[in-house]
């Protein structure tokens, strides 16, 4: 009975539930622990209540039927041991094992044991689902332990790398080494393992073949419970492909796609270049802009096939005979080349290269059945002669080469920053003279004209002012030569003849009728529409009568065209008005032509007048043109009458008007009818 009793205790103790049938299937013995494992309701006494027993345990498990059946195979033929798993309705699974318990040759019946051993699937199940990921993984996965020999690859690595996993095994990721990458390179990774655990980079790797590939790679190192590293996880995608892509991308983008050659954009990465170069070296460089002459025809007459061929055949003719690495060739599109000649020792050695792809484009080139014979027309900026960025260098070659083409194509044209310089600073004038024009910073002075014999004013010169904001006053000799040939100053000419009209309207409504002369250059006389503007104007001026407007027109300008000259002025005579020749004696007005001029005023310029006390060449000039007016019937005035002296000479002489500072300055409109 002990004995009986110690297995008891030890059979209640045990972890397994344990369920107990005699031969006629019927419950004699549970324990404990069986009781827990399946929850069994306090009320449900097993020993007693069998059926109810085993219905509650068939309600729990998902296949009842069978779970009552395996319950009752009691029969030794029905197996000796038995060994299944149970899932629960709630989640667990149970481990059931049974037993057949004989005695001799009989069946007495069978004992079943119960496990809990739901942790035990569940880890399975994780383990199972970790196994999925290894081995269906797109990247190649590669576990190595703490020594970096390899523990684990999955089959995507194998597939990568073309070694076999018996092959790999125990290895030293090592293997893979192209010897791409440098020392440092691999220091630099372990040392960021050992300092945080993870590195990530991409690296070439070399295959079990030989062939090398590129890998985006991610290593994690794994501590252990005592913090050092025990195994390493290094997962690699190959991007050889996606690297390969890139490149054909990148080509497409910086090289022409029909001549293999540089395209703009790396044009401008190696012009960049070669002008840091140059600055720091002290070296020079040429820019050549290069385009086909005639190309569009050829291209017309014998198809776009042919011309790419032509163009094909010349970039590769032009590449191959600069220097390799130094210079490039970069097709711009069409038919436009650029080649950048750097690292020059000074700025003309480009010449012998110059005509070098000059020769190039001129040997006759074979497409099909038919022989070219081409030419190009080139413009060259030199730098730091043309001190720009890589922007503006291209635009000054192709300025020069656009002048190539005018000049008749088939040469070269070098740009010339200086007189670019110019240009610049006149369009900028201009564009400030424009604007002050339509800011109304213009203003008309009045220089009185006077009779000295007796006093009277016989009217008065309008002079133009420039009022800027920025100088203040500013005399027509500043502004109005950096107009000449624009179309500008015949715009401020007709502002001038408008103001001035104006203004003679107004004095003539205070009873002052005086006379004005205005100057006027011999383009905008030559204007078309100048005589019916005159007309309008006039027209819009009733109170001032043609005959007070004079036309001041420089005997110099009016000599260069005569004929043409001559027949406007007696046009704009036919209106009433009076001409008077500026200056006169600085042209070389012939006698025939004085006979024919329509002025009525010969204007005696300053310079003579000035000069006629101390000079007896001018004061015989002087002299001379005072004798021509009145030869041929004209009136004649002298400016720059500066002093007394002057006055009473000139009244000796016979000229009695006279203008100058002597007599009055050129002052403001307003100031004249009180002067
Ligand atoms: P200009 O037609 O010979 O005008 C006479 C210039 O001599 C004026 O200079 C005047 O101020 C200056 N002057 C007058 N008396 C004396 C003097 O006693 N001594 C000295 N040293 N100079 C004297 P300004 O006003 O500077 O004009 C210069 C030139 O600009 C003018 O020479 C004329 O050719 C041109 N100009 C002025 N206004 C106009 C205009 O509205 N249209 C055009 N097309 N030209 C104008
Ligand atoms: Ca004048
Ligand atoms: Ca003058």
């Amino acid at each position: 009975a002990n004995t009986a009793a110690r297995l008891l205790a030890a059979l209640e103790a045990t972890a397994d539930g344990l369920l107990v049938l005699d031969q006629s299937g019927k419950i004699t013995y549970v324990n404990h622990q069986f009781g827990e494992l399946w929850r069994i309701p306090e009320g449900l006494s097993p020993d007693k209540d069998h059926d109810a027993l085993t219905g509650f345990m068939a309600s729990r498990v998902s296949d009842p039927d069978a779970f009552k059946r395996r319950l009752s195979e009691i029969r030794p033929d029905s197996g000796g041991e038995t060994s299944d798993l149970l899932s629960l309705g709630d989640g667990r699974f149970l481990e059931r094992k049974s037993r057949l318990v004989m005695r001799g040759k009989t069946v007495v019946g069978r004992v079943f044991s119960f496990s809990d051993v739901s942790e035990y699937k569940a880890k399975e199940s994780r383990l199972a689902l970790a196994a999925i990921v290894f081995s269906h993984a797109h990247e190649g996965i590669v576990i190595t332990d703490g020594a970096c020999k390899i523990v684990g690859v999955n089959a995507t690595f194998c597939r990568v790398t073309g070694y076999t996993r018996e092959e790999i095994i125990g290895q030293n990721p090592r293997i893979l080494k192209s010897g791409r990458q440098g020392d440092d390179f691999y220091r630099e990774m372990w040392a960021r393992l050992a300092a945080c655990g993870h590195w990530e980079g991409e690296l070439w790797n070399r295959r079990k073949n030989g062939e090398l590939y590129t890998e985006r790679l991610s290593i994690t190192a794994v501590p252990d419970a005592i913090g050092t590293f025990s195994h390493y996880i290094a997962i690699l995608t190959d991007i050889t492909e996606l690297k390969r892509y890139q490149r054909q991308i990148e080509r497409m983008a910086h090289y022409d796609a029909l001549t293999g050659v540089p395209n703009r954009v790396l044009l401008a990465d190696r012009l960049n270049s070669a002008i840091a170069q140059a600055r720091r070296y002290s070296r020079h460089l040429a820019l050549v802009y290069l385009d086909i002459d005639g190309f569009k025809e050829i291209n017309d007459r014998h198809g776009y096939d042919t011309g790419n061929q032509l163009l094909i055949t010349v970039a590769h003719r032009l590449r191959d005979t600069l220097r390799e690495g130094g210079d490039t060739l970069a097709r711009l599109g069409g038919d436009e080349f650029a080649v950048v000649i750097s690292d020059l020792d000074t700025q003309m050695q480009y010449e012998p290269i110059l005509t070098r792809l000059r020769d190039e484009v001129a040997a006759p080139i074979q497409v099909h059945d038919d022989s070219f014979r081409i030419s190009a027309s080139l413009g060259v900026t030199l730098f730091p002669r043309d001190d720009s960025n890589a922007d503006t260098l291209l635009r000054h070659a192709s300025q020069a080469m656009y002048q190539a083409k005018q000049a008749g194509k088939n040469c070269c044209r070098l740009f010339d920053p200086e007189k670019e310089r110019q240009t610049l600073t006149h369009n900028k004038s201009l564009n400030r003279i424009a604007q002050a024009l339509t800011q109304n910073q213009f203003a008309l002075y009045f220089q009185p004209k006077v009779n000295m014999r007796t006093g009277a004013i016989v009217g008065a010169e309008a002079l133009i002012r420039w009022q800027d904001p920025e100088r203040g006053l500013v005399l027509p000799g500043e502004f109005l030569p950096s107009l000449k040939g624009s179309d500008l100053l015949t715009r401020l000419g007709d502002w001038v003849l408008d103001t001035a009209l104006s203004q003679m309207a107004a004095w003539s409504g205070r009873g002052l009728d005086i006379a004005v002369s205005v100057n006027i250059s011999a383009r905008h006389l030559q204007r078309a529409d100048f005589l019916p503007d005159l007309e309008q104007k006039l027209a819009a001026h009733p109170s001032v009568e043609p005959g007070r407007l004079e036309l001041e027109i420089l005997e110099t300008e009016a000599l260069e065209e005569i004929a043409r000259i001559f027949s406007l002025m007696e046009d704009c005579q036919a209106l009433g008005v009076r001409f008077s020749l500026d200056d006169f004696g600085t042209g070389y007005s012939s006698l025939a032509c004085l006979r024919r001029l329509p002025a009525n005023v010969l204007k005696i310029d300053q310079s003579f007048v000035r000069n006629m006390l101390s000079n007896s060449g001018d004061l015989a000039i002087v002299e001379a043109i005072i004798g021509l007016a009145a030869a041929f019937g004209r009136t004649v005035i002298a400016e720059g009458v500066e002093t007394t002296e002057h006055g009473e000479l000139l009244l000796r002489l016979g000229c009695d008007l006279a203008q100058g500072y002597g007599i009055a300055r050129p002052m403001p409109a307003g100031e004249l009818p009180a002067w």
